[in-house]
């Protein structure tokens, strides 16, 4: 499986970022959004990163992530599962200690009843649409779930939440209706604590209620189009399988779609779309050799690319050289401008075929962590 590309995952960095958001939201508390493994990055990793921070609330998505990543924790944390109950997952919820996120009145009533057979008040997040309409009770599921008691007899309500749409576009009118209408659902929810923020949010100049949610800024991610603050977290190289030159008018990769205008000297790569390198990076993203940039040409295929590397010094092409595939030169956001989508998505898509290392990573205080993937800065 070893195409020789590195994938360093800095979690110093990441530790850095976290406290930065820390600092921009205070007295709020941040959460740390760990779903779909950590954006890619390992959630078992970024949790141990940011409990030892100080960080005590951790979002998956699903209620199999929770399960998997709780008793892998090295500490007390509260683990919530955003995407909230299907029918048939109470008992795994509850056997894993995970929060339900209950973004419907019969997500409610489900989790209500496991509490009466369980015989016991269960923990539960309530979430509200403020004006996404993708997850959350809607007016007439509060208003239903305000007024019967049985809900607060059977449930242990830690945080009322709701998710911003626009919040990556600060001047978006939505920005401040989504909160308007959170403030007032706060008066309706006495005594919770309110959570409306993701990263994007968490740099609105305006108050952040309790707690905030933070993913991809915690992950190097810019948090909107203004420039990034965040330390980048990520860095992939991959060696130089094979050179060639060729001719003016010659075609390169499926369909020949590029065409050489001069003599061409050609770079292969051992990465492709297999990889989570988006397939339309073709004839259009770059890569760097030696700090210069240098485009994809022709089709990006499923474990390889091909480079017009002409323009680069003899000295810095060789089978096994190295080529930055995201680093100092080009970040995730710069990717995932080139491919027409966010960086959210070209991490979440980074390859398990990348041999990984981890970068200021603290020891695992149990056995429950792989401490053996992890290397030194110096190592
Ligand atoms: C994914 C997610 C977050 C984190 O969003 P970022 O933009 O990555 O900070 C927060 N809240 C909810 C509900 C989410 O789904």
């Amino acid at each position: 499986m070893n195409s020789g590309a590195v994938l360093t995952i800095d979690f110093a960095a990441l530790a850095a970022n976290y406290r930065r958001i820390r600092a921009q939201v205070a007295p709020a508390a941040v959460a740390g959004v760990v779903k779909a493994d950590g954006y890619g990055l390992g959630a078992i990793e970024v949790a141990r990163t940011l409990m030892r921070e100080g960080c005590e609330h951790l979002f998956v998505a699903l209620v199999g992530e929770a399960s998997a990543l709780i008793p892998a924790l090295d500490g007390p944390a509260s683990v919530y599962v955003l995407n909230g109950l299907l029918p048939g997952q109470e008992d795994e919820c509850l056997a894993a200690g995970a929060i339900p996120v209950l973004n419907s009145l019969d997500q409610a009533q489900r989790w209500a009843a496991t509490a009466a057979r369980a015989n016991r008040r269960l923990p539960a997040v309530v979430q509200v649409d403020t004006g996404m309409a993708r997850m959350g009770m809607e007016t007439w599921e509060i208003d239903a779930f305000l007024a019967d008691p049985t809900f607060a007899e059977r449930l242990d309500l830690r945080l009322v939440m709701s998710h911003l749409a626009c919040g990556d576009m600060p001047q978006n009118p939505s920005n401040a209706q989504q909160y308007a209408r959170m403030s007032a659902l706060a008066e309706r929810f006495a005594g919770v604590p309110v959570a409306l923020d993701n990263s994007a949010g968490s740099f609105l100049p305006r108050g952040h209620f309790a707690m905030v949610r933070a993913g991809i800024a915690v992950y190097g991610g810019a948090p909107n189009d203004a420039p990034n603050p965040m330390a980048p977290v990520v860095a992939l190289t991959i060696p130089i399988a094979q050179l060639r030159t060729i001719p003016a008018g010659a075609g390169v990769g499926y369909g020949l779609t590029f065409h050489t205008e001069r003599e061409t000297r050609i770079a292969t790569i051992p990465m492709g779309y297999a990889d989570g390198w988006p397939r339309c990076l073709g004839n259009t993203g770059s890569v760097f050799i030696a700090g210069t940039r240098v485009p994809i040409v022709g089709r990006v295929s499923m474990d390889s690319i091909t480079l017009d590397v002409t323009d680069i010094a003899p000295e810095h092409l060789y089978p096994g050289a190295p080529v930055e595939i995201l680093g100092p030169h080009q970040s995730i956001d710069d990717v995932a401008r080139d491919a027409g989508t966010i960086s959210y998505e070209i991490l979440t898509q980074l390859s398990r075929r990348y041999h990984r290392i981890h970068l200021g990573l603290p020891e695992a205080s149990t056995s429950g962590a792989s401490a053996a993937t992890t290397r030194s800065p110096s190592a």
